[in-house]
C-alpha cells in the first residue's frame, strides 16, 4: 500500500496516510458523500466545498488526514 494518497481541488491537496489511519470514520460520518471506503478511489473531494473539507480534515483523531494550500 502507498506510503500517502492525494486528492485534490481548486484550492486544496489532501493527504491521506493509511498507516496512520485508525479507521475511527470521523471522516465518513461528518463528509458522507466524501468519504466512501467502499469505492476505490474511496475519497470524492469534488462533493464538499474546501471549508467543509478542511473542517472535517481537523477532526480526524490519528493526523492521517492533512491538506496543504495549493500553490496558486
Ligand atoms: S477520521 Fe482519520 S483516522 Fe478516522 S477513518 Fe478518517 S482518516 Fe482514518
Amino acid at each position: 500500500m502507498a506510503d500517502k494518497i492525494e486528492y485534490s481541488n481548486k484550492d486544496i491537496t489532501i493527504v491521506w496516510q493509511p498507516k496512520l489511519c485508525q479507521h475511527s470514520a470521523v471522516c465518513v460520518k461528518t463528509l458522507p458523500n466524501v468519504y466512501k471506503p467502499d469505492e476505490k478511489p474511496w475519497i470524492s473531494i469534488e462533493n464538499a466545498s474546501t471549508q467543509e473539507l478542511k473542517n472535517q480534515i481537523n477532526k480526524c483523531p490519528s493526523g492521517a488526514l492533512i491538506y496543504y494550500e495549493n500553490k496558486q
